[in-house]
Formats: structure tokens, sequence, C-alpha cells
């Protein structure tokens, strides 16, 4: 309803300004609705927001083999780490559009090259993988290098930080929309900044991010965010989700 106020009385103006030929500056200046506030402070999530990880438990997330509630991935410093071997994880929420910060980091120890390197992997709505892997001097294709949707779009550019430092993924996402027959009727978009560089900007995603073969699209509702056990030690911290 206030939208439809704004939208009528905007029009309103629009329509005396042509009769009246000049706008005053308080024509085009809103009151409401008035934004909601959110508090934030550095190095924490803004007061809204879900932490996924505060640093202590795992309790958002379960396992993504079994559905267990208490993934066996090793929680220490205020940080978790994949456990090569026990599969990915997933947040027990599900989420449609949303914001979402989280940090990461390849070994320090450098083991393997290419895929084989600080390989994980975020997972859109369990579905669509941001590629997380270790981007410092390691060679790969390009659509499956960090900050990559894996196979579907290289990132623009390579925000590289050594083996063993942080990373940082901010991420805006929309999902796909499909009609009541499961027919697409919008592609989903992802934002990612990595590193506080931008990397995807609004990227349309084509389908399911696939190891062999096509995207495929398929409809789906709300889905959880994923991390991937792709066998390698990558550790993460500080994750938080605002849902939009
Ligand atoms: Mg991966």
């Amino acid at each position: 309803m206030k939208r439809q106020f704004i939208l009528i009385a905007l029009l309103g103006v629009a329509g005396m300004a042509s009769a009246q030929t000049k706008f005053q500056p308080q024509d085009t200046e809103f009151y409401e609705p008035v934004p909601r506030v959110v508090s934030t402070k550095a190095n924490a999530a803004p007061s809204d927001a879900i932490v996924l990880f505060d640093g202590t438990n795992l309790n958002a997330w379960v396992s993504d083999k079994d559905g267990s509630t208490s993934p066996q991935w090793t929680i220490a410093n205020n940080t978790f780490t994949v456990k090569p071997g026990t599969g990915g994880i997933q947040t027990k929420q599900t989420f449609e559009d949303f914001q979402l910060h989280i940090e990461w980091k390849s070994p320090e120890l450098i083991k393997g090259e290419g895929q084989g390197r600080g390989n994980s992997g975020l997972f859109l709505q369990g579905i669509y993988e941001l590629q997380i892997l270790d981007n410092n001097n390691n060679k790969t294709y390009t659509n499956g290098q960090a900050g990559s949707i894996y196979k579907q779009r290289p990132p623009l550019v390579e925000a590289r930080k050594a083996a063993g430092e942080w990373h940082t993924y901010d991420i805006v996402y929309t999902a796909p929309r499909f009609n009541k027959d499961g027919h697409l009727i919008k592609k989903g978009t992802v934002t990612v900044l990595h590193n506080g560089v931008l990397v995807q900007n609004n990227t349309e995603l084509e389908g399911t991010t696939e190891f062999i073969g096509l995207p495929k699209m398929k409809a789906h509702g709300a889905g959880p965010i994923g991390l991937q056990d792709h066998g390698d030690l990558v550790s993460f911290r500080n994750i938080w989700i605002r849902p939009l």
C-alpha cells in the first residue's frame, strides 16, 4: 500500500510539475517507508544477520551424507575445518534470496595442484557451487578456479592470496523463480566480492554446476547453504547470512 501511495504521489507530483514546469526540492523527498535500523560493528555480523558459525559449534549444520546433526568436521581456534571423507555439511535452515558472508582458507602446507589443492565449495541453495580453491599460483581451468561458478563462469579477476591466508566471500544471491508447473520464469543471479573485489557481477545461473556435462535446470524451492568435502583441509570462520 505504501509503495502504491508513493507511486501515485509521485505521478501526482509529476502532473503538477508539468503544469507548473518546476519541481521544488521537497517534491521528490520521501519520509516513508522508513528503512529498518541495522547496527554494525567492524568484523562482526550485522545485528539482523543469522550467525551460521560463531566460532564455537556446528549447531546450525548437518552432515549432507547422512543428515546427522553432529558433523564431524574439526572445530578449533574459532574456525572449523573439513574432515576429509566425512562428507559435506549443510545448514539446517533453508533460504531463498540472501546476503552471505563467509571466510575461508586453504591449507598453509601446499599439497597437490589444480583442482586437487585446497578444494572445497560453497553451495548456494545446496545446488550451485561457488568454487573454493587455493588460488596461489595454482593453474586450473578458469571456470573452476576460486571465485568461479563451477564449470559455468570464471571470476572477473583473480583476487589472489597466499596459501594459508584468510579469504572472504560476500555474496548477494537471488534464487531462480519457477512457475507452478516447474518451468523457469527467471534465472537465479549471484554477485560475489572475493576479498572485497568484484568477481561475479549479477551472474545468471545456467543450472546445476556439474562436474561432467552441461548444467541442468531443475525447479526447486528454498535450499540450504552447503560446504564441500573435496578431501582437502579447507577451514572456515565468521559465517553469517541475511535472508532478503
Ligand atoms: Mg569445489
